[in-house]
């Protein structure tokens, strides 16, 4: 019976391609379609914040709340999109979320819509601005006709993007 170990390695190895939580690495999964963009904002809290426990102090209440709402609120000042387009970030959300093993993850939704399709162009990262605990970005871009990604080192630089 030797597909068993096999398969058991197989599924352990599909969990924690899954759910990986290495600090200092963000993921960003970023969605287009025709005039809207989705990103999907997912980092472990140290890499966001400095530390990883619920907020004690008031400084550190103050560093959580500040941050997340600049996931949820100043997306454009992070995710930088073609001029041209005419975008417009729209508020999102973003949360803290318990993960296994006492650590914790910071996630975020963003949202936009622009005048124009995004159709190919240019996409500039900046989450260094405001968090420059993040180390790696990793990027998956889907959209019309193309899918594409990078590991953005630091958390700034660009990808190009269409078919
Ligand atoms: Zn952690």
């Amino acid at each position: 019976m030797k597909w068993i170990p096999l398969f058991l390695l197989l599924s352990a190895w599909a969990c924690s391609a899954g759910e990986r939580h290495e600090h200092g690495r963000a993921e960003l999964d970023v969605a287009i379609e025709g005039m809207s963009l989705t990103a999907e904002f997912r980092s472990p809290a140290d890499s966001v914040l400095g530390f990883e426990h619920v907020p004690k102090t008031a400084k550190e209440k103050q560093t959580a709340s500040a941050a997340l709402e600049i996931l949820r609120a100043r997306s454009g000042e992070l995710l930088l999109l073609p001029a041209d387009a005419g975008c417009q970030f729209q508020p999102g959300m973003a949360s803290i979320a318990s993960e296994a093993g006492g650590h914790q993850d910071v996630e975020a939704s963003m949202r936009t819509t622009c005048r124009r399709p995004l159709l190919k162009g240019e996409i500039r990262f900046a989450f260094d601005r405001h968090f420059p605990g993040i180390r790696q970005l990793v990027v998956q871009l889907v959209g019309p006709g193309f899918q594409t990604g990078a590991t953005i080192a630091g958390g700034s630089g660009t990808i190009r993007f269409g078919p």
